[in-house]
């Protein structure tokens, strides 16, 4: 059986969802998780690639913010798009990791999934803040590979 598929409860999932859309609540940031099971190139190139695929460069900000998991090799990466990495300081992306990390040393993977995106979030609405002409841009569902 793949452990993508065990990685997550079912309803787990649906909080991860839940923890995206409260996050885009506040900010007009798009923040996506991508699940899979292993990847035989570097993780960063492979966050890089999942990106493109899931098109998160089509935001008008480029604020898109993927989260992005290979189970098997204990390995994730959080990758942020442009106009997010020009503005934000310059320890978020070690900080938003150690957050995480944290909570997937104990093995409290969804844990630590939400407090990462609560976090993005955060800091996310700091510089792009939640506008009445928002659109969703990227599904809230998570992806899986
Ligand atoms: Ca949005
Ligand atoms: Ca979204």
């Amino acid at each position: 059986m793949s452990k993508v598929e065990d990685f997550l409860s079912g309803k787990e999932e649906e909080e991860i969802v839940e923890a995206i859309r409260q996050a885009e609540r506040e900010t007009s940031g798009e923040i996506r998780v991508h699940i899979e099971k292993t990847t035989p190139i570097p993780h960063y190139d492979r966050a890089l690639e999942v990106f493109q695929m899931l098109k998160m460069f089509n935001t008008k900000q480029q604020n898109g913010v993927l989260l992005y998991i290979a189970v098997d090799d204990h390995k994730f990466v959080i990758y942020g798009d442009e106009g997010i990495d020009k503005v934000v300081p310059k320890d978020f992306w070690k900080t938003t990791r150690t957050t995480i990390e944290k909570h997937f040393k104990s093995g409290s993977f969804k844990e630590g999934i939400i407090a990462g995106i609560l976090k993005a979030g955060q800091e996310l609405k700091v510089h792009f803040p939640w506008q009445i002409n928002d659109e969703d841009e990227l599904p809230n569902e998570i992806s899986k590979g």
